[in-house]
């Protein structure tokens, strides 16, 4: 088909949920990827850091084909060899001891959620129950995960919502300290905040909020589904924060591109879950399993989370100097490959251009030009990245 033709199809019968790019991608390789009519593009973006390490990757490729001819679903009524390795291969690369396997993020924000509130019911009694998050965080479009998420615009249109949560300004350690109450059993934030136009956690906030958890017997949780994995330069963000939460989740990098969440904890908390308290049909099932195996495995073996810390560095570099030349540049922040840049003009129309030129982007918040290229990547990709974006902004200079 072509791309118009895959676009007019999508149109007319897929659910109009999504405020689509005019590309249809059929083909990629590492942080390349090809539309219909044959087009390439660097691809910045990588599935909104799914595609760690790049398209297609041969290793995932492989191990997902020889796992679908030998077995792809059973049930966890049986005992499932990839994900007890994979389950082990998390613990003992990570802070957390057991681990509980899904679908996407927002499951594994939702199994979170409620692991958190079954611990303080055991532990605390029954009016244990609420769980703080930030503003600006996101947690994923379930009912209970878009509660979590501080942001009313995801919420809008869906009243009533589940009751249990409240939202304190992110990095403000005293808001954080008056809205703990006796009904607060947990904290939940993302270290770095991903859609809510990355930014990313003060050290010193991680710390006191981990300070104030232990003081007020709270549990920290950690949503790693967009920043954990390698993006921020560490294989967890909380590495960098050097503070260990008692349960983190996981999804996007997790299998480059196949379907699978993961809820981590620590053997103390994770112990107040029981058989039947919580399920998921193709929940780390054999296929989405060896798919998240041969990814990790890959990571870990191939030096990507060096690679993820080094080439982040030097592209940070690359964006300041853009920052330097170019008025409308706000800001650059972020950690390793999950980078942003705030813009005083519009991003939509920067992220079509660049487009236009073969660059794929994300624009979060209106202004914030969001970075997430696949972790692979080297100098060169960069390089070609920041020229056309230059080439780009100075068009939109000219235009001003
Ligand atoms: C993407 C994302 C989610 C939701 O993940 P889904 O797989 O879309 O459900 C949750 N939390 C964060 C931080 C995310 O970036």
């Amino acid at each position: 088909m072509t791309g118009q033709e895959i676009m007019e199809l999508s149109a007319r019968y897929v659910m109009n949920t999504y405020g689509r790019i005019p590309l249809a991608p059929v083909k990629g390789a590492g942080a390349r990827l090809w539309d219909a009519d044959g087009k390439e593009y660097l691809d910045f973006v990588a599935g909104i850091a799914v595609c760690a390490l790049g398209h297609a990757h041969p290793a995932v490729a492989q191990a997902v084909a020889e796992q679908a001819r030998r077995l792809m679903h059973v049930s966890n009524l049986y005992y499932i060899e990839p994900q007890a390795r994979l389950a082990q291969l998390l613990a003992e690369n990570s802070c957390g001891d057991r681990v509980f396997f899904c679908n996407s993020g927002a499951e594994a924000n939702e199994a979170a959620i409620k692991l958190a509130r079954k611990y303080a019911k055991l532990h605390y009694g029954p009016e244990k129950y609420e769980i703080i998050t930030a503003l600006k965080s996101f947690h994923g479009r379930t009912l209970a995960t878009v509660t979590a998420t501080g942001q009313p615009k995801y919420q809008k249109g869906f009243e009533p919502l589940p009751p249990g949560f409240k939202y304190v300004p992110f990095n403000d350690l005293a808001a954080l300290e008056a809205a703990a109450g006796p009904h607060t059993c947990a904290v939940l934030l993302e270290p770095v905040q991903g859609e809510g136009g990355v930014h990313p956690a003060q050290s010193d906030y991680l710390k006191g909020v981990q300070d104030l958890c232990r003081r007020r017997g709270l549990l920290l949780i950690f949503d790693e589904v967009q920043c954990g994995l390698g993006r921020t330069g560490r294989l967890f963000a909380y590495e960098y924060y050097g503070v260990e939460p008692d349960i983190f989740t996981l999804a996007k990098a997790l299998g480059n591109g196949f379907p699978i969440g993961a809820m981590v904890a620590k053997e103390e908390v994770a112990a107040a879950f029981s058989p039947g308290d919580h399920a998921s049909t193709f929940g780390g099932n054999p296929l989405a399993c060896t798919a998240a195996l041969a990814t990790l495995e890959y990571m870990l073996e191939n030096g990507v989370v060096e690679n993820a810390a080094r080439v982040g560095a030097y592209f940070k570099e690359r964006l300041l100097e853009l920052a330097g030349r170019f008025p409308f540049v706000r800001e650059v922040r972020g950690l390793g490959l999950l980078l942003g840049m705030e813009l005083a003009i519009e991003g939509a129309p920067i992220v079509t251009r660049c487009r236009e030129r073969g660059l794929l982007l994300n624009c979060v918040d209106g202004r914030i030009l969001r970075f997430l290229p696949p972790l692979i990547i080297g100098t060169e990709e960069v390089d070609q990245a920041a020229g056309i974006l230059k080439e780009v902004f100075r068009e939109a200079l000219e235009r001003r």
